[in-house]
């Protein structure tokens, strides 16, 4: 039987052909294509500034930069999320100020956020986890109230919306990501979608060596910027997969009803929230009872391998890793993202997908399980 990836991107024909005019061009770093993809970004959140660049891990940097983040400064954000999440604030020498998170939303707990703020907080990094978003009238209710800015990770979330409020459309500064395995991809790439011109402006600069060009022949350089400016390869891809995202995310929708509607109702796993309409189901990934497995999830995931169907883990609890344990965070900090980091598997999910792939899935996980004793 064929393999079953747990993700893959839904590239066209038309997307093809549009890369391969770009590459006969002969302009091929940022141009037409970018500012289009810009363009057609900024429709996406009611016209609000958007600038891409190579990655939403540069995009969450320039963010923070942006808001005033640096040496001394403290984050607060979630530990369950990709490490790039935290891994920013470290970069620009901030503290992340870890907030445990809901075991079936995954998301950041906002009654627990304002008792962390401290003088020496600057902003508030949530994750709309896996396209779900957070409670935005109470994460900015907080912000506005103590004075803090919000960069929003919205690697998941391009296309979700909060009560028909669109992610991004609203808010302080956004970030999205174009990696292949996200909702709609650029090969790489990322994007900010800025309050206003001035902040957009601020973004060029950061993503391209902090460089102005003035009239035909002028160069300035206002501080160091990283290098992260998107290729119009990539913006040609992105075009055209964004061209794509309702019609995909409605699909993801439609699959992870399915999962749902077709999952044993008295199954040991424990499945995520389920949300509203609004989720834009970047992956489906339900908790293992790992305690009372006979063997452990690596093994888990090899028998699924197994059968042909393939089994992600999304994430480790940021804090545990060597660079965050050096930081003197350990064991028990966090325990509902340990216990996610711990049972977490995420299942084949993406446009392409058939149905009957549903039913595949969860008869494979079924049948490990029964293996596991569990
Ligand atoms: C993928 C991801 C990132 C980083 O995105 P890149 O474009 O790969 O840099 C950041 N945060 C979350 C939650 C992600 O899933």
């Amino acid at each position: 039987m064929e393999k079953l990836p747990f993700t893959k991107p839904s590239i066209d024909q038309h997307t093809i052909d549009a890369v391969v005019e770009v590459l006969k061009s002969g302009w091929l770093a940022s141009g037409p294509n970018v500012q289009r993809f810009e363009a057609a970004l900024s429709e996406h959140v009611g016209g609000r500034p958007v600038r891409v660049m190579t990655s939403a891990t540069a995009a969450l940097e320039i963010a923070l930069a942006i808001a005033g983040v640096g040496p001394g400064d403290e984050v607060i954000t979630t530990p369950m999320s990709w490490c790039s999440t935290s891994n920013v604030i470290l970069r620009l020498g901030a503290r992340p100020i870890f907030v445990d998170v809901d075991l079936d939303t995954r998301n950041i707990d906002l009654d627990a956020i304002e008792s962390r703020i401290g003088p020496r907080t600057r902003a508030i990094l949530p994750v709309h986890f896996s396209g779900l978003s957070v409670d935005l009238d109470r994460l900015y209710e907080i912000a506005h109230r103590r004075g803090l800015r919000v960069v929003e990770d919205a690697a998941h979330a391009i296309g979700s919306a909060w009560r028909n409020r669109r992610i991004g459309a609203t808010g302080d500064l956004v970030c999205f990501s174009f990696h292949p395995n996200k909702n709609i991809t650029s090969g790489e790439g990322g994007a900010i979608v800025c309050n206003d011109a001035a902040e957009a402006k601020l973004v060029e600069l950061h993503r391209f060596n902090g460089v102005e060009r003035i009239g035909a022949d002028g160069t300035e350089v206002h501080f160091p910027g990283m290098k992260a400016n998107l290729s119009d390869i990539a913006a040609a891809i992105g075009l055209g997969q964004l061209r794509r995202l309702d019609e995909f995310n409605r699909r993801r929708r439609e699959l992870a009803n399915l999962y749902f509607e077709r999952w044993p109702k008295d199954s040991p796993l424990r499945l995520p929230a389920r949300g509203d309409d609004g989720h834009s189901w970047h992956m489906f990934a339900p908790l293992l009872p790992v305690k009372t497995m006979r063997f452990d999830r690596a093994e888990f995931i090899r028998r699924m391998a197994e059968r042909g169907v393939a089994v992600g883990v999304h994430y480790r609890a940021i804090h545990l890793f060597a660079a965050y344990r050096r930081l003197g965070f350990e064991e028990g900090d966090f325990p509902i993202a340990e216990r996610i980091g711990r049972e977490t598997i995420t299942l084949p999910l993406f446009p392409s997908m058939e149905n009957t792939d549903i039913d595949r899935v969860i008869q494979a996980v079924h049948a490990v399980l029964q293996e596991s004793g569990a």
